[in-house]
C-alpha cells in the first residue's frame, strides 16, 4: 500500500489528503506531530486527557478546520464515526516523576489504551504506530542498544509500570499484525528533547536549562557518569513519519547515537545558558539506566533515515524557546551580566 502522505514529503508531485488520529497528540512529541502533519494537509483528530499534555500545545491548530481534538482518555475505547487511515499512539506519561505519579495507570494506559486503539485500527483499516521506548531495554548490559536485545528490565522497581507496559504493548502490537493483519509500525524512541517540553517535565535537558536560566543549582543524580543520547524533537518526528511510511513490521530504534554522561550535559548547558548556577549532586533514583545509546542500523536501512541535529545545534534552539517562554528578553540579559 502506497503511502501518500510519505510520498508527498518526500518529493512526489500527488498529495492526498488522509484522516490521521494522534493519541497524546497535546503532549510535547506528539503535538509536533499534529504540526508537521496538518502542515501536510491531511486531517488530524487528536486525542488527548491531558494528563501531562497540554491545551496550549494544541491552541494553534484550534481554529484549523482540518484538526479535531476530543478530550478522552486511552483507556476508554474511542467512538470514531469517520475513516481514520493511520493512527500514532503517543499517548502516556513519559517523564519519570509524571508516569510514577499513577503507576497503575501508567500500565492500563500502555496495555487498555494501546489495544483499544489497536481494536480502532483493526476495525477502521488504519496503519497504527506504537510510540515505544528505550526503556524496554531497562538497564542495558550493553554499550550499543541493539534491537535484537531483549533488555534487563526490573519487573518490581519504579519504572516497571513504564517498561512493561511498553514491552506488553509491543507484544499486542506484534500479535494483532500476525493475528488479525493489522498494519504495525513500532518505534523505540529514545530520549527526545525540545521546544514545548514542560518546564516542569522533570526530565534531565528540561530541568537543566530551566535550572539555569533560573539561577537554581543543576540537579546531577547519582554523580553524573550515566549516559543518555539525546535526539532533537524534529528529528524524531521525522523518523516517526517515515516508519509509518515505511513496510517495517519489527520494532525499530530512533534516535540520536552521540552518547553523553549526564555530567557532561550538565557542563555544555551551564556553558552556554552562561549561568552562574552551580552543579549540585543528589541521590540516584532506583533503577536508572547506567548507559544509553542506540544502534541506528535498521533505521538507516529501512527507512533512510539519520539524525540531522547535534546536541549543540538543539541545545541552542531549546535554550532559545525557553528563554523566552520562561523569562523573556530583559530578565535573560540580567541574569547573563
Ligand atoms: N537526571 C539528573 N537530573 C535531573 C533529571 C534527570 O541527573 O534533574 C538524570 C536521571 O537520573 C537519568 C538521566 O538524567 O540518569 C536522564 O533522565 P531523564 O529523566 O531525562 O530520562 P530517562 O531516565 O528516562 O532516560
Amino acid at each position: 500500500m502506497k503511502d501518500l502522505a510519505f510520498e508527498e514529503s518526500h518529493g512526489s508531485q500527488r498529495r492526498e489528503r488522509i484522516t490521521i488520529l494522534i493519541a497524546g497528540g497535546g503532549g510535547f512529541l506528539g503535538s509536533h506531530l499534529c504540526e508537521k502533519l496538518l502542515g501536510e494537509g491531511n486531517r488530524i483528530i487528536c486525542v488527548d486527557n491531558f494528563q501531562t499534555g497540554s491545551r496550549r500545545n494544541v491552541a494553534p491548530f484550534i481554529e484549523n478546520p482540518d484538526f479535531s481534538l476530543i478530550e478522552q482518555d486511552v483507556c476508554i475505547p474511542l467512538k470514531i464515526k469517520e475513516p481514520v487511515n493511520q493512527i500514532y499512539n503517543m499517548a502516556c506519561a513519559a517523564s519519570p516523576p509524571s508516569y510514577q505519579q499513577n503507576p497503575i495507570h501508567t500500565l492500563m494506559t500502555n496495555i487498555i489504551g494501546a489495544k483499544n486503539l489497536l481494536d480502532l485500527a483493526r476495525r477502521k483499516g488504519a496503519r497504527i504506530l506504537q510510540s515505544s521506548t528505550s526503556e524496554i531495554y531497562g538497564d542495558p548490559e550493553i554499550p550499543l542498544q541493539v534491537e535484537s536485545y531483549n533488555g534487563n528490565v526490573n519487573t518490581c522497581g519504579p519504572r516497571a509500570c513504564y517498561d512493561e507496559g511498553k514491552r506488553a504493548a509491543e507484544t499486542l502490537f506484534w500479535e494483532y499484525n500476525e493475528l488479525y493483519g493489522v498494519q504495525t509500525r513500532v518505534a523505540r524512541i529514545f530520549n527526545t528533547y525540545g521546544p514545548r517540553m514542560h518546564p516542569k517535565d522533570g526530565r534531565v535537558v528540561s530541568n537543566f536549562i530551566v535550572q539555569a536560566l533560573e539561577g537554581e543549582n543543576l540537579t546531577i543524580y547519582g554523580d553524573g557518569s550515566q549516559t543518555r543520547s539525546f535526539c532533537f524533537v524534529s528529528d524524531m518526528v521525522d523518523g516517526l513519519v517515515r516508519l509509518m511510511a515505511s513496510n517495517e513490521t519489527m520494532p525499530v530504534n530512533i534516535g540520536n547515537p552521540d552518547e553523553f554522561t549526564i555530567l557532561d550535559l550538565a557542563k555544555i548547558v551551564q556553558r552556554k545558558t552562561l549561568t552562574r548556577s552551580r552543579i549540585e549532586f543528589t541521590s540516584l533514583p532506583k533503577d536508572d539506566p547506567r548507559q544509553r545509546r542506540p544502534d541506528i542500523g535498521r533505521a538507516a536501512a529501512v527507512l533512510d533515515w539519520a539524525p540531522k541535529v547535534s546536541l549543540d545545534e538543539g541545545l541552542d534552539h531549546m535554550i532559545a524557546w525557553f528563554r523566552e517562554e520562561l523569562i523573556g528578553p530583559r530578565l535573560t540579559d540580567a541574569l547573563v551580566q
